[in-house]
């Protein structure tokens, strides 16, 4: 796995795709993802490192317990069971991390709302 600069804010992360690949695409890191709600812009990629999206599901997933009154919430809750780690990170590690931080976001919100 090879280094890549943000293109937004210069810090390093890590990226197989675009390490392996040329160095002239634009590259994006998760935290700047997260600053710009979810948008790339074309041509972009954004460049999350295996063990972030780990981490994140991780986080995501004890996130998800202890808001697991929430009815609204059946629907991803069931997603996700049925959403393993070795099929995030084989098939869908976009997508998949893409719908972690928008349902983290949610999560986030929610309880802010019930303080
Ligand atoms: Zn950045
Ligand atoms: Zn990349």
């Amino acid at each position: 796995m090879k280094e890549v600069k943000c293109s937004v804010c210069g810090n390093e992360t890590k990226c197989e795709q675009c390490g392996a690949e040329s160095e002239k695409a634009e590259h994006l890191c998760l935290e700047c993802y997260q600053k710009q709600g979810g948008k790339v812009k074309e041509g972009m990629h954004v460049c999350i490192p295996k063990e972030k999206v780990e981490e994140a599901y991780d986080k995501f997933l004890a996130n998800m317990i202890q808001g697991a009154s929430e009815e609204m919430w059946n629907a991803e809750k069931k997603k996700l069971k049925e959403l393993s780690k070795q099929e995030l990170s084989k098939t869908s590690f976009f997508e998949g991390a893409r719908f972690m931080l928008a349902f983290m976001r949610r999560v986030s919100q929610e309880s802010e709302k019930e303080k």
